[in-house]
C-alpha cells in the first residue's frame, strides 16, 4: 500500500490520527500494532512512519487531535460565557461521560504508567492542558469571577483530576444522582467566587433579589448557579424562588448569579446599596 493518489500529506496524517484514536480506544495501547492503524487508515506502514516516529508518538498525537475537550469546545462556541458557568456545565456532564474518545485518555494514562516512551510525551500533553486551564482561571480572576487568592495551578490541577478521573470512574462502575451532584458542584463553584465585597454586619445583612422579566432571556444561569434562590418557569425563564429575600449564607450565590446573568436582569438590593 503506497501513497493514495489525490490525498495530501495533511489528509493522510489526519486519517492516521483518526484511525489511531479509534483503534487505541478499542484495543488498548498494548493490544494495538502499528500495522493495525496503518491498515485502518488505508496507508502503508512506511507512510505511517513518515508521519510518526513511534507508536507512543502516534498515541499522544491522536489524543491531542481527538481527545475529548468539552470545556474548550464550549468556550469556542460561546466565548462570552462565564468561566463559572462553563465549569458547572462541564462538571455536570462528567459523571455521565460514556464517549469513546474518553477511552483514549484512559489508554494513554495506563500506558504512561508502564512505558517511559509514552510517559514522556504524556507529561507534555498533561502540562499543556494544565497551562491552558490555569490561563483560563487567571482570566476569570482578572474578570472578578474567581477569587484571586486561589492558586491558578492548583485549581487547574483540581479540574484535570476531575476530568481524567471521570474517564476512569464511568457510570457503569459508579453512578451519582444528577441533583445531588449538581448541588455539590454549585456549592464548590460558589466557594471559588471572590469574597463578598460587602461583608455582612449586624446592620447590613438583608439582601434581596429580583429578576427583571423584561430583560430575562432564559439563559438559565441564575437557577443553575443558585438553585435555592432562583427557579425555572414553564418556559425556561428565570424566576425568584420565594419572596426574594436571600437567606444568610446565600449572599455569595446571589452575587454569583447576578454577575453571571448575561442580560443583567438580576437586581441585587442590600441595605448597603440603600445607604449609598
Ligand atoms: S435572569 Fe438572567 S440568568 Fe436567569 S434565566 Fe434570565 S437571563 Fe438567564
Amino acid at each position: 500500500m503506497g501513497r493514495i493518489p489525490g490525498v495530501t500529506a495533511a489528509e493522510t496524517r489526519e486519517r492516521l490520527l483518526r484511525a489511531a484514536a479509534d483503534v487505541f480506544a478499542r484495543r488498548g495501547y498494548d493490544g494495538t500494532r502499528v500495522a493495525d492503524i496503518a491498515a485502518a487508515a488505508g496507508v502503508s506502514n512506511g507512510a505511517l512512519y513518515a508521519h510518526f516516529a513511534s507508536k507512543a508518538e502516534l498515541l499522544v498525537a491522536a489524543l491531542r487531535a481527538h481527545g475529548r475537550r468539552l470545556l474548550a469546545d464550549l468556550l469556542a462556541a460561546d466565548p462570552d460565557r462565564s468561566v463559572t458557568d462553563l465549569l458547572l456545565v462541564v462538571g455536570r456532564w462528567l459523571p455521565r461521560r460514556r464517549d469513546p474518545d474518553g477511552h483514549l485518555i484512559v489508554e494513554a494514562l495506563v500506558a504512561a504508567r508502564r512505558d517511559e516512551e509514552v510517559a514522556r510525551p504524556m507529561r507534555d500533553y498533561v502540562g499543556e492542558r494544565a497551562d491552558w486551564l490555569a490561563t483560563l482561571v487567571r482570566a476569570a480572576q482578572h474578570g472578578g469571577e474567581l477569587d484571586p487568592a486561589l492558586s491558578p495551578d492548583a485549581l487547574a490541577h483540581f479540574c484535570l483530576l476531575l476530568a481524567m478521573g471521570s474517564a476512569l470512574v464511568t457510570p457503569d462502575l459508579h453512578a451519582v444522582g444528577d441533583e445531588e451532584w449538581a448541588a455539590l458542584l454549585t456549592r464548590v463553584v460558589t466557594a471559588l467566587a471572590p469574597p463578598d465585597t460587602h461583608p455582612a454586619t449586624e446592620e447590613s445583612t438583608a439582601v434581596n433579589v429580583q429578576i427583571d422579566s423584561g430583560r430575562c432571556q432564559g439563559h438559565g444561569r441564575c437557577y443553575t448557579l443558585a438553585p435555592g434562590l432562583f427557579a425555572e418557569d414553564d418556559e425556561g425563564y428565570g424566576q425568584v424562588a420565594g419572596d426574594g429575600a436571600v437567606p444568610p449564607g446565600e449572599e455569595r450565590a446571589a452575587r454569583l448569579a447576578a454577575s453571571n446573568c448575561p442580560e443583567r436582569a438580576i437586581d441585587l438590593d442590600t441595605d448597603l446599596d440603600e445607604e449609598a
